[in-house]
């Protein structure tokens, strides 16, 4: 029985060998302060400045953009209470109100429905050219069918309203106003 050949010479290469010379500048005077491979000066400002200037640029904007929209969306959060509020009020039919509170909100709220809902409130509460320049602002829109009954609801009164100032003809029930906006479901 012979020995196995022997083992062939490792291929491996050698570790490395620790670096000569600081990793950052070259330098071969190496810091006494750390067992890291770098100069006494690069280990300073490597201190001083632990990210590079890009990395914080980087994190600013990010949170700033992130306390901007903290801010904006609580603006919504606030601008959708007042409105919940807002509605409470119409539906409690405080109508001075719930028309202040309104027409602050239009600005935000140019839905049709905020718009109806601004409309009647100006209407009850004796706002009525308000109320008549609401509808006017909304012709042409599309519509739902509750929409459409609500608008058609206020000019209804309105005309009533108007012939109750006019006294020309007794009151009388009028077929509704064939309205301009377009009905979103036929
Ligand atoms: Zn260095």
């Amino acid at each position: 029985m012979s020995l196995p050949p022997p083992l062939p010479p490792s291929s491996a290469p050698e570790p490395d060998a620790a670096p000569k010379a600081c990793v950052n500048c070259g330098s071969i005077r190496f810091s006494t302060q750390t067992k890291l491979p770098v100069c006494e000066p690069c280990r300073v400002a490597m201190i001083k400045h632990p990210f590079p200037f890009w990395v914080i640029l980087a994190s600013a904007t990010v949170t700033l953009l992130l306390l901007s929209s903290m801010a904006l969306s609580r603006e919504r959060f606030h601008a959708a209470l007042h409105l919940a509020t807002t509605k409470k009020l119409a539906k409690q039919e405080r109508w001075d109100e719930a028309y202040e509170n309104y027409r602050g909100l239009m600005a935000v709220h140019s839905d049709t429905e905020s718009l109806l809902d601004y409309a009647e409130a100006a209407f009850n509460s004796g706002h009525k050219r308000e109320a008549a320049q609401a509808l006017d602002t909304m012709a042409g829109r599309r519509v739902s069918k509750d929409e459409e009954r609500r608008y058609n609801t206020l000019v209804y009164k309105f005309q009533l309203e108007q012939q109750q100032r006019q006294a020309l003809v007794p009151v009388m029930p009028l077929a509704p106003v064939n309205v301009s906006p377009i009905r979103l479901n036929p």
